[in-house]
């Protein structure tokens, strides 16, 4: 069987083809511009592969209720030109096969819950720390929407008492993503996180925002796991720093068999940053059983 799996990024489309048990066969990657550009290339891509369903996970904000008039939209974007693109319209009126559609951090949740360190375990938490903040929430195998779909980067936090500036959030002052994000740590610092490996106070202060974030997940959702991916999470002096903090922030209040065992509850990513586009061949399987 060969599925379709489209990860749509906000810098980059992948494209490849895969197969069931989550193989990869082959794949490509694409500059995301404009709609008008980058589509036809994906289109032109997949149209001769023989696929027999496509996946795909993007960026959002993006219309995930397929009852909806713009299912399939990507919705108010930073980025400009893809504001209001009918992403998955266009993709299916070229490609004649089943589609499924998620976000692109429920697709990485999805991926680890399929194929990954979560397999069978019926809640987890995915987050992408990069470029933006993303958390993907699967319950029961499934990913979470609810009205639109978890926004989990935006959560309110209190600030680093050595933070003067605070967040860089357009919209919010105090959020995870304006904190903690890679472009935040570039303005706080002003160097790459990658260029800052050797800096305490900078790892300090970033496990000290996430730390805070996943206290607050841990709280409401009792996740079983907890994955953390994405370009800052390549910063692995964070893992032990993050795992401390939890604890202590946590302050005794809970004591289970998971939060014993912190090395095996806060992880990195497991699927050696495929996790997004073997998500997509899930999404593709599960489009195909249902149609
Ligand atoms: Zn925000």
């Amino acid at each position: 069987m060969r599925i379709g799996a489209l990860e749509a990024g906000g810098t980059k489309m992948v494209c490849a083809v895969g197969r069931e048990d989550g193989s990869i066969l082959e794949q490509i990657s694409i500059p995301t511009t404009t709609p008008a550009e980058t589509i036809p290339k994906i289109i032109e891509y997949f149209k001769d592969k023989e696929i027999e369903a496509l996946g795909v996970a993007a960026f959002g904000p993006v219309d995930v209720n397929p009852q909806s008039e713009t299912y399939g939209y990507i919705l108010d974007t930073p980025k400009i030109p893809w504001r209001q693109a009918n992403l998955l319209g266009e993709l299916k009126k070229a490609l004649p096969v089943p589609m499924g559609l998620d976000t692109d951090v429920n697709g990485s949740c999805l991926g680890e819950m399929t194929y990954g360190c979560a397999k069978g375990l019926d809640s987890v938490i995915y987050l992408t720390i990069g470029t933006g903040i993303g958390v993907g929430v699967g319950i029961n195998g499934r990913p979470v929407h609810g009205m639109l779909h978890p926004e989990g980067g935006h959560i309110l936090l209190t600030r680093h008492e050595d933070d003067p500036e605070g967040g860089i959030c357009p919209y919010h002052k105090n959020c995870f993503e304006g904190f903690a994000c890679g472009p935040s740590i570039e303005a706080r610092w002003g160097k790459k996180a990658v260029e800052l490996k050797d800096r305490k106070e900078v790892w300090e202060m970033e496990s000290f925002y996430i730390a805070q974030a996943l206290v607050d997940y841990i709280m409401i959702l009792s996740p079983r796991k907890i994955i953390l991916g994405g370009g800052v999470m390549h910063q692995e002096q964070l893992f032990p720093l993050i795992r401390e903090k939890v604890k202590e922030m946590i302050g005794g209040y809970l004591n289970t068999k998971e939060l014993a065992d912190m090395d095996s509850y806060i992880v990195p990513a497991s699927l050696h940053d495929d996790q997004g586009i073997m998500g997509c061949i899930k999404l593709g399987l599960d489009a195909l059983n249902q149609s």
